[in-house]
């Protein structure tokens, strides 16, 4: 059992409002130049604690809600968590019971991963805690309780709790396997919820997603890829964008064959592609060949980038929703199989 105190580092003048999400969206869209009329419409029956540090927080508060709200369905299976949480409101300490993992993601050769669970409340990244690690196992039992004391239920709100999982490994660095971040502004403390939430590839690797179709035509020999679109590319420009176009490749074994590109859009994380390509490979071939997606960054100076790319095939591909597909596409002739694919780096 850990017991922490994160009550240091945070002055008192910080306080929070009782505020959800939303109205915190609201409050900064409403600000946009008028910080006084927006810091009072978000305060409303609240004791406002002065202008300049309420608006710190507000800021605070948006940036790490929305950098960790919009995930999406992971394509990347990294398993699950089940965790509870209880807060104490009259000795203002959250406790944290982190219970089990399930079909984790497999770091090591033999098949397995030694989980353990980082926990820490952002943004405060110093303060962490640690589960045991379980060895050998995808679905770890810890069965451990954590308490945060000294948070009154305004702090907690601005925080948002964390969960990295890993793998321990003796002789070189811990895997990543996945984390999950709860903004505590969106969890009802009276009802002690428990949870079973997604693990999600670490954000500090997200490359964007490509949103990909694939059609085997067993009458006309025919493989089409549909690039459809991407979204939340990582920005590769000083301009806080990237140039993206999408390159493929037609491969047999190492060997590339035959190579497609859609235009360049300029200046777009989120660009539409709607290309489609068309490859000729006979049914008997269709287990041997692969398609490799990149999807590049464009740059008028200097080398093209790339931001992330795919490799589609029946065996092996860049992660399992990339083989599944194209075994989906396999299984069922003449349907379009549409996937959203998490981009995987370069070597
Ligand atoms: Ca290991
Ligand atoms: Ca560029």
């Amino acid at each position: 059992m850990a017991l922490a105190s994160l009550i240091q580092g945070t002055k008192a003048a910080m306080v929070v409002p009782f505020t959800l999400v939303n109205e915190i969206a609201e409050a900064a869209t409403a600000a946009g130049g008028a910080q006084g009329a927006a810091g009072n419409g978000a305060v409303e029956g609240q004791k406002p604690s002065g202008p300049p540090s309420l608006a710190f927080w507000q800021n605070r508060s948006i940036s790490l809600v929305d950098m960790y709200l919009d995930q999406g369905d992971p394509s990347e299976k990294c398993g699950e968590l089940n965790f509870g949480l209880e807060y104490d409101f009259a000795t203002q300490t959250l406790k944290l019971k982190i219970n089990q993992g399930r079909d984790l993601k497999a770091c090591d050769a033999n098949g397995l991963s030694d989980p353990y669970v980082r926990v820490t409340l952002l943004p405060d990244k110093k303060h962490r805690l640690e589960t045991k690690i379980k060895r050998r196992t995808l679905n770890p039992r810890w069965n451990e309780t954590f308490f945060f004391e000294g948070f009154p239920i305004n702090k907690l709100q601005s925080r948002v709790l964390h969960l990295h999982c890993y793998d321990y490994d003796r002789f070189s660095k811990d895997d990543s396997i996945g984390e999950i971040h709860l903004p505590l502004c969106q969890v009802d403390f009276t009802a002690k919820p428990t949870y079973w939430r997604p693990l999600y590839p670490p954000v500090k690797m997200k490359l964007g997603e490509l949103l990909v179709s694939l059609t085997y035509l067993p009458a006309k020999n025919t493989l089409t890829i549909g690039v459809l679109k991407a979204r939340n590319l990582k920005a590769k420009d000083i301009n806080g964008k990237s140039d993206p176009y999408v390159k493929v490749w037609l491969m047999f074994g190492e060997k590339r064959v035959e190579k497609k590109k859609t235009p360049i859009y300029k200046c777009n994380l989120n660009p539409i592609f709607n290309a489609s390509f068309e490859f000729d490979v006979p049914w008997e071939q269709i287990r041997d060949c692969a398609l490799q997606v990149q999807v590049m960054d464009f740059d008028t100076v200097g080398r093209n980038e790339l931001i992330g790319k795919l490799l589609l095939q029946s065996k092996n591909g860049s992660g399992p929703s990339e083989t599944k597909q194209w075994q989906d596409m396999i299984a069922k002739p003449r349907q379009s199989i549409v996937v959203w694919h998490r981009l995987k780096p370069g070597d």
